[in-house]
């Protein structure tokens, strides 16, 4: 049934809404009209809608207003923090003020970005071992910041106090989570800033959270009641290609050695606050899981055979292997004992309680890893010194259609790139959205808001060695050079490795010394795309974690070179069992998955070039597969429409022809 508010969004939007009329320069968009029509009517007749819009379409409002519109309980789910930024602190308050629509929308974080007062209160008391990982005299001096903004915040929202950064190690002392939460028994849960917020969040309209949160809660409902986020009538999954990797994570388990530590430390953390455990030693029954734990993930971090770091592998079959098998029983025994014991004390020390129960969750994933059955598939990383152990789901749409699609919500999913080739077949597949479900699943593919064919240029080189071939990193570096010198701003140059990004930073550097470099990992990611917007020509050298939510409007930003094609690692443990299921079905993983995956990888990489309908530049696709294979078709295909040329020289004209 047609809600009688439809239409009204547009009404708003449109050229003799109250936008055009207020704002300056406002321009109406035919693509924000049609999108804002087809998330009214989803959000009306509780469908699912697929909408794929690019840069410039003005997606965020022609969701939102229909969103408000409707009086339903919304929830909006964005894949990064900047996106959930821009809809809390400019596009609602836009709307606030000029459309008049009552907003009442509440900012959920993730827990780990709140402060928490007992973990704080621990730490400040003298009860955590700081010493672990060597941290002990960043946390000790970081700690009269801590205190200070502690005692002044009414959020308890760790962006706040920005002087120290994201990564810094005392946020994981004093900080919420899932596993560390205790809840209404908790001393400090009337005062608690999470309690605030998710109080906050249970009386809001419109919820503002990101994927992970999103799928936290999804996995945790599908387990027994409760979860993060209240009940809700309506989900806009912004940023949606990211849906199937962030579910995969949380409906999978992962275990760490570092994690695992974590556990040790809470553990002998709560025993000395709750003055149960008052020597310089931890207990026992501590030390001897610990060491459990030491000699299972050694013998983990044995088997791994990749050198390079964050290499994922298949997990040794644990039948197959009597050593690693003797120590996961042992480990398993070990977290036993520990559990009996915290649960031992009785429901008064509410934090051991909690721990017993995380312990317990420990030794199922552990099971659930170790023996991942025939719909997940086992692997492990080595990251820095500790090793990563995990099960992933092969086919996310399954859970899915049962904890999202199948529950009659209006879900829209929007992005700027769904579709390959124009077909949105690929994520259907990939999100369980292929086979019939109750609510009718609508597609809808805005026209490209930005004039590509004027302001942009696709460079795909021939004349270059392939990227197999030694020569290819020497004469892509030159290359780079050139375009760079050809180019009046500045440049992204976006690798696939890490290696590349490396071999080319140290390239550059040498070529053009009096150009600022930044390369990824030299500062946190907000600082290097500071710096880069203030430079105006600077090169970035980064791999994929730039590739997307990245925004460098204007001459900051008028070259993007990609290295290769952004093709998934075909010995990666979950790649390899999501092709064998698609070659199991009788059909083909390459067409099916790999290109469809490249072209959509590819296609957010090549939208960094123009973020408004005043950007100029010139995108450089160096892997010569893109014109010479005939997947490239494929891929070409999927890319907005640019000029293309093979020739350096129409580069060159390319900016001479332009006034910038
Ligand atoms: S209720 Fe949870 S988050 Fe809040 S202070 Fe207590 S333990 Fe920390």
């Amino acid at each position: 049934m047609r809600s009688p508010t439809a239409g009204r969004a547009a009404d708003l939007l449109g050229p003799t809404g109250p936008l055009a009329q207020r704002l300056e320069g406002y321009e109406q968009r035919a693509g924000q009209l049609s999108m804002a029509d087809a998330v009214e009517r989803a959000l009306a007749d509780d469908q699912i809608l697929l909408c794929e819009a690019g840069t410039g379409t003005g997606k965020t409002l022609a969701y939102l207003v229909p969103a408000l519109l409707s009086g339903r309980r919304v929830v909006v789910s964005t894949a990064s923090k900047a996106l959930q930024e821009q809809i809390a602190y400019k596009d609602l308050p836009l709307i606030e003020e000029h459309l008049g629509l009552e907003v009442g929308a509440v900012l959920l974080k993730g827990l780990s970005n709140y402060l928490c007062l007992r973990r704080f209160g621990e730490l400040r008391d003298g009860f955590v071992d700081t010493k672990m990982g060597g941290t002990r005299s960043r946390v000790t001096e970081a700690l009269p910041l801590v205190e200070a903004w502690a005692e002044r915040t009414t959020t308890g929202d760790r962006a706040e106090l920005a002087e120290l950064e994201e990564s810094h190690p005392i946020w994981a002392l004093v900080t919420s989570s899932s596993e560390t939460r205790i809840g209404p028994r908790c001393e400090h849960y009337d005062v608690c800033h999470v309690t605030r917020v998710k109080r906050a969040a249970e009386s809001a309209k419109l919820l503002i959270v990101n994927h992970h949160l999103l799928f936290a809660d999804l996995a945790i409902k599908g387990e027994h009641p409760g979860g993060v986020l209240p009940n809700y009538d309506v989900l806009i999954l912004d940023e949606a290609h990211r849906v199937e990797d962030v579910a995969t994570g949380f409906f999978g388990a992962t275990v760490s050695s570092g994690g695992l530590e974590r556990v040790f430390a809470d553990v002998e953390r709560s025993l000395r606050a709750s003055f149960l455990h008052h020597e310089k030693e931890p207990p026992g029954y501590v030390l001897a899981a610990r060491q459990r734990s030491v000699e299972l993930f050694a013998a983990l971090n044995a088997s791994v055979t990749s050198a390079a770091e964050d290499a994922r592998e298949p997990l040794p079959e644990l039948d197959a292997h009597g050593a690693l098998r003797e120590r996961y029983f042992a480990l398993d025994e070990a977290l036993s004992v520990l559990g009996q014991v915290l649960g031992g004390h009785g429901p008064i020390h509410d934090a051991l309680a909690q721990l017993a129960g995380r312990v317990t969750r420990l030794r199922e994933d552990l099971t659930a890893i170790l023996y991942p059955g025939r719909t997940r598939v086992g692997w492990l990383e080595r990251r820095g010194t500790g090793v990563s152990i995990a099960a992933s789901p092969i086919d996310v749409g399954p859970l899915l259609r049962e904890r999202l699609f199948s529950r009659g919500l209006g879900v829209v999913l929007t992005s700027a790139t769904l579709t390959s080739q124009g077909s949105f077949a690929y994520i259907r597949e990939r999100l369980g959205l292929a086979a019939a479900l109750d609510a009718p699943v609508e597609e809808l593919v805005v026209e490209e808001a930005l004039d590509f064919a004027n302001a942009a240029l696709l460079y795909t080189p021939e004349d270059l060695p392939e990227v197999t071939e030694p020569a290819f990193a020497n004469e892509a570096a030159k290359r780079i050079t050139a375009l760079v010198l050809a180019t009046p701003g500045g440049a992204f140059v976006l690798c696939t490795s890490v290696r590349s990004m490396r071999a080319f930073a140290t390239e550059l550097a040498s070529a053009l010394p009096e150009r600022r470099r930044l390369v990824q990992g030299d500062a946190p990611k907000r600082t290097l795309l500071e710096q880069f917007r203030a430079t105006g020509d600077a090169i970035l050298v980064a791999t994929m974690s730039f590739w997307e939510g990245v925004d460098v409007p204007g001459a900051a930003l008028r070259l993007v070179v990609i290295d290769r094609l952004p093709f998934d690692v075909p010995s990666d443990p979950l790649v390899a069992a999501r092709c064998l299921a698609i070659r199991e079905r009788g059909a083909s993983a390459f067409a099916e998955y790999s290109v469809p995956r490249a072209a959509i990888a590819l296609k957010q990489g090549f939208g960094r070039l123009l973020r408004t309908r005043t950007d100029r530049g010139v995108v450089a696709v160096l892997d010569r597969r893109l014109t010479t294979r005939g997947y490239g078709k494929k891929l070409l295909e999927s890319l907005p429409g640019a000029q293309r040329t093979k020739e350096f020289s129409d580069v060159e004209r390319f900016w001479a022809s332009r006034k910038l």
